[in-house]
């Protein structure tokens, strides 16, 4: 499979998972987004991703990802990125292992995809 078949796969999924689906940006998040500039929320991605979801192990895991207080956050809860376990059932990687480099920016890369469709979106509705 290849990059774009399979992300065209995963938000496909992710479009038809009544729990992901239910996440959208709020308009205090754009505004947020748009005021710090896309650079800077996928830095905070990768911050969140190395801290909170790259170690092997994670004490807080399933809990670790709050619902509210950042786009990110929210991004996680919809991409199935906010926690190690549905990492494993939805990105195939193996809990209990630390995150490679490799692995991690792929996930950064899911949730700034997310966090860029959901931008177009909300601009259409306007
Ligand atoms: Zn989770």
């Amino acid at each position: 499979m290849t990059k774009d078949e399979w992300y065209k796969q995963l938000f496909e999924r992710l479009d038809k998972s009544k729990f992901r689906s239910s996440f959208h940006l709020k308009q205090k998040d754009i505004d947020y987004i748009n005021e710090k500039g896309l650079a800077v929320i996928r830095q905070h991605a990768k911050d969140f991703i190395a801290k909170r979801e790259a170690p092997a192990y994670i004490a807080n895991d399933g809990k670790q990802t709050p619902m509210r207080g950042h786009p990110v956050f929210i991004a996680q809860h919809a991409t199935a990125t906010c926690c190690r376990e549905c990492i494993r059932k939805w990105h195939k990687m193996q809990p209990g292992k630390e995150l490679s480099q490799v692995q991690q920016d792929y996930l950064v890369d899911v949730i700034m995809t997310w966090i860029q469709k959901e931008m177009e979106r909300q601009e259409h509705k306007i």
